[in-house]
């Protein structure tokens, strides 16, 4: 786990208590701020092309929200800040950026590029690190994905 992260976790046994509201918390403040993301996401990583295609950002926020609320919601405030990891210890492969990790392609910030190949629109950012992404793999359920 990146050192930053270390300052953000909770105790395992508080993050299981009190994860699935903070994920219920989180993506319907999105939710609420909708009409704002394309605005803030454009600020935070510095991609004006959100801004641009405004009414696009938001119908992709929808999907991502939905997405999130599938599952990485609480995997992030359950496992990445409760720390709980199982990484195996031998990792073999390599990304053949299929897109599938990203919430199945319904990630706003994933990109097309050729080949049925994708790229993060965000990877340059320090933000990024600070979501599910930057723990990625945290487990070997991350890896079969
Ligand atoms: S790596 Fe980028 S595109 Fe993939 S889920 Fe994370 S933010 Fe989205």
């Amino acid at each position: 786990m990146p050192l930053f992260m270390r300052s953000f976790t909770l105790p395992a046994a508080l993050s299981s208590r009190v994860a699935p509201w903070l994920a219920t918390a989180y993506t319907g403040a999105l939710l609420l701020l909708l009409p704002l993301t394309p605005l803030f996401a454009s600020l935070l990583f510095g991609r004006w092309k959100y801004l641009r295609d405004y009414a696009g950002f938001v119908r992709k926020m929808r999907i991502h929200i939905g997405a999130l609320r599938e599952g990485p919601a609480l995997h992030y405030f359950e496992d990445v800040m409760g720390r709980a990891s199982g990484v195996p210890a031998d990792i073999t492969g390599s990304c053949v950026q299929c897109g599938n990790c990203c919430m199945d392609k319904r990630c706003v910030f994933l990109e097309p590029i050729n080949d049925g190949r994708y790229q993060c629109g965000i990877y340059h950012s320090p933000f990024r690190r600070l979501s599910n992404c930057g723990s990625f793999p945290l487990n070997a359920h991350d890896l079969a994905r």
